[in-house]
């Protein structure tokens, strides 16, 4: 199986009318749309593969990685042979860095590459790791919103949809107060503040922290690679710690186990290397008895990429990230809408769905 093209596809979807982000990837913002970076991998007998790379502002230069750096390495190799090109790519790019868009771009091509070897197998990505659960559970993942009495409407409303797990993306203890008497005490409630603090600053919030009883605290500490001030944070305060989303490589994986500053993993299929890398880290996980969350805030075949492999390698306890956005048009459509808080793992082959073309049609910038 011949690789022959690789391109880059960036979408730019609207939210619904009255809805937007109050926060971007880079901070406050009043984000009317959300921009995804896909990209389709075909071969010599027909195969199409889709994979994704985090978007937002970071579509243009992800794309110019896929296109310049990633793709002239890729086309007339083998897509049988994933790992080892995977490999190869790693080792001539190394100098770029290990992580960032370089990264996310490897990670789409990768994604992209497993969904060719299912379609080519005639299988679900899942069964070729050996096979696995046929529905998950899901969380809602809120976003930012500052305002407690919109906060408290938008937990309502994914509270009626069926999720007994939400988490939000707010930082005022006021926002995070509000979604607790809303959802009651039965409800998992968890807060990912995006390496909002210094160590010292969550040594003084913790008592009010502590009082909301989250399942988890995402990312409290800057920077994101400072794993001792996590596990300072975890071991002297007792709130539950989840991060991983911007670790870059299985070895930082590693440190971050080994220095025990997490309590939840979450390895991000899109930005850490797709699913060949995203395994590895559910087996090292294993070894520390930490549960896997994966990372998935996408709405194409970066959450695929989370779900299959969670199927096959996840513990009872893990759960998949379910982006709430109010957008105009679903990457996937609707076959994928959690029932109850559980999503169906998709059983056709690959990823199990492609995106819709009417929306790439539609939604496409370049
Ligand atoms: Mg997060």
């Amino acid at each position: 199986m011949i690789i022959t093209g690789i391109e880059s596809v960036p979408l730019r979807i609207p939210f619904k009318p009255g809805r937007s982000s109050a926060v971007s990837a880079r901070g406050p913002a009043d984000l009317p749309a959300v921009d995804s970076l896909l990209v389709k991998v075909t071969t010599e007998q027909g195969h199409e593969g889709w994979g994704e790379a985090l978007g937002f502002e970071a579509v243009a230069v992800t794309r110019r990685a896929i296109d310049d750096l990633i793709a002239p390495l890729c086309v007339g190799q083998d897509a049988g042979r994933i790992a080892p090109l995977m490999l190869d790519v790693q080792r001539k790019l190394q100098v770029f860095g290990r992580g960032g868009p370089v990264t996310h771009a490897l990670s789409a091509v990768d994604i992209a590459l497993w969904d060719i070897a299912g379609k080519a197998a005639g299988a679900p990505v899942h069964r070729l790791l050996g096979g696995g659960a046929a529905d998950l559970a899901s969380y809602a993942s809120l976003e930012a919103y500052s305002d407690p009495s919109v906060v408290r409407g938008r937990v309502r409303e994914v509270l009626d949809a069926g999720f007994n797990s939400l988490k939000l993306h707010e930082t005022e203890p006021a926002a995070i107060r509000a979604a607790r008497e809303e959802a009651g005490p039965d409800a998992d409630i968890m807060v990912d503040v995006n390496c909002a603090w210094t160590v010292n600053q969550v040594h003084g919030l913790a008592d009010e922290l502590r009082g909301f009883h989250l399942k988890w605290l995402e990312e409290p500490v800057w920077p994101p690679e400072n794993y001792d001030g996590l596990a300072q944070v975890r071991s002297g305060e007792g709130i539950p710690i989840a991060a991983g989303e911007n670790v870059p490589t299985l070895m930082d994986f590693d440190r971050l186990l080994r220095a025990g500053a997490v309590d939840f993993i979450q390895p991000s299929p899109a930005k850490m290397g797709g699913v060949t890398e995203l395994c590895k880290v559910f087996q090292i996980a294993a070894v520390h008895n930490v549960t896997v969350m994966p990372h998935s805030f996408y709405d194409g075949p970066g959450l695929l990429a989370a779900i299959q492999v969670t199927a096959a390698l996840g513990s009872v306890d893990s759960m998949i990230e379910w982006r709430c956005f109010d957008l105009e048009a679903q990457i996937l459509g609707a076959a994928l809408d959690p029932e109850r808080g559980r999503i169906k793992v998709p059983q056709g082959p690959g990823l199990g769905i492609d995106p819709d073309p009417e929306v790439i049609r539609a939604y496409r910038t370049e």
